[in-house]
């Protein structure tokens, strides 16, 4: 029986501890956050603690930030046409989002189809700033959405300059800080952001929270209407240990990160070293671009990450292709495509994620299982054709 190694974190990361704690806490906590008695109060106390540490984790104001389901979630409040700007309303009459963003930020919110514009990426996994400039060139007031890091390739994507020509073009920029936050430096002010989406459970909260963190301009109206929380921006009783547990995490992610961002890229280099010199042909998708510290793109070229994906789940080793985030989806990658990955070797692509936890014998262990799937299946595919 092999021991598990987990490999999957861009997925969805382990609850830590002090998540644990902060959410077991306030499952113990009865009132609702709104309400004025004492109970109520204590449940108030509980999201404000948590809204000043995610607000920390960004170098933002607690003010700016707002609870949602998730990262999904809150693009989707992000992704409208209705905004208030310097207290005035104002209309974007586009949406401009990079063809390797999230399928939250594609489906492009509430904006009418004919309204959305989709911008290249370069073969390196980066989006086409020129298509960015030409977009912006033909008028208008844009709302523009790129994500700070993909989760697929790891690749980080310029925001800053790409929040200098958005704003130098008068629109109003967005980024999906899902993969980011927690892991690298993702200060709103910095990246250029003028919204910013988290998700908890990409950096060690419980799933089920998330917030938009805003940096000026903000939503006009909510997408979940209703009782008025989240100071009108988003309706429902907050859902306080999920909340909590999102707060304990973003602390203590943004204690250890520098720390935790060093060993996993040492843990990833080794990985890829190791791969590329054992796998005949193996090919990492992004190599020396700038990138996620914990992300590694895989592909050899006979092997095929449906196949390869079951085997090395029979080994003990949760890894995903691409994308993961439909249940068991094994579909083209819309980033690989879009970065004119060959289909053949596209449809091979296997991601490893590490994180904070992740140990030399994990990486060992996903070598060896690598070494055993790729002889067999090559070997199998290659009768097969
Ligand atoms: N954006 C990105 C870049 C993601 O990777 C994900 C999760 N795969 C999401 C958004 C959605 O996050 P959540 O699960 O919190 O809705």
């Amino acid at each position: 029986m092999n021991a598990r190694a987990y490999f999957d974190w861009n997925a969805t990361a382990p609850l830590r501890d002090e998540a644990r704690a902060a959410l077991v806490a306030a499952l113990g906590v009865t009132g609702a956050a709104s309400s004025v008695h004492s109970e109520g109060r204590a449940a108030r106390a509980l999201v404000e603690k948590a809204r000043a540490q995610v607000a920390a984790l960004v170098g933002a104001e607690a003010k700016s930030v707002i609870f949602t389901s998730g990262a999904t979630e809150a693009n989707i409040l992000a992704l409208t046409p209705d905004l208030i700007v310097l207290g005035k309303p104002v209309t974007c009459d586009r949406l401009l989002v990079s063809s390797i963003d999230h399928a939250s930020v594609l489906s492009g919110g509430r904006f009418a189809a004919d309204r959305i514009e989709r911008l290249p990426a370069t073969a390196d996994g980066v989006v086409d700033l020129d298509a960015l400039r030409a977009a912006l060139a033909k008028g208008g007031r844009p709302l523009v959405s790129v994500m700070h890091a993909n989760n697929e390739t790891g690749v980080i994507q310029p925001v800053a300059e790409i929040a200098a020509i958005v704003h130098a073009a008068g629109g109003v920029f967005h980024i999906d800080a899902a993969q980011t936050a927690g892991r690298i430096d993702a200060g709103i002010a910095a990246l250029g952001a003028d919204m910013l989406t988290v998700s908890s459970h990409k950096l060690g909260g419980p799933q089920g929270a998330g917030a938009l963190v805003l940096n000026g301009p903000q939503p006009a109206t909510p997408l979940i209407k209703g009782g008025g929380q989240e100071r009108g921006f988003r309706a429902g009783t907050e859902a306080i240990a999920a909340i909590a547990g999102f707060g304990a995490a973003a602390e203590a992610a943004a204690r250890s990160r520098e720390a935790a961002a060093t060993r996993m890229a040492a843990l990833r280099d080794r990985f890829e070293t190791q791969l590329i010199a054992e796998i005949p042909g193996a090919v990492v998708i992004g190599v020396g671009m700038a990138r996620l510290p914990n992300t590694s793109l895989v592909a050899v070229p006979g092997l095929k990450a449906e196949t390869a994906l079951i085997a090395f789940a029979l080994s003990g080793i949760a890894v995903s292709s691409g994308s993961a985030c439909s249940s068991g989806k094994v579909g083209a990658s819309h980033v690989l495509a879009a970065m004119g990955v060959e289909p053949a070797l596209a449809s091979g692509a296997i991601r490893v994620s590490l994180g904070w936890s992740t140990t030399e014998e994990d990486v060992e262990s996903l070598l060896n299982a690598w070494k055993k799937v790729a002889a067999s299946l090559t070997k199998r595919h290659a009768q097969a054709a």
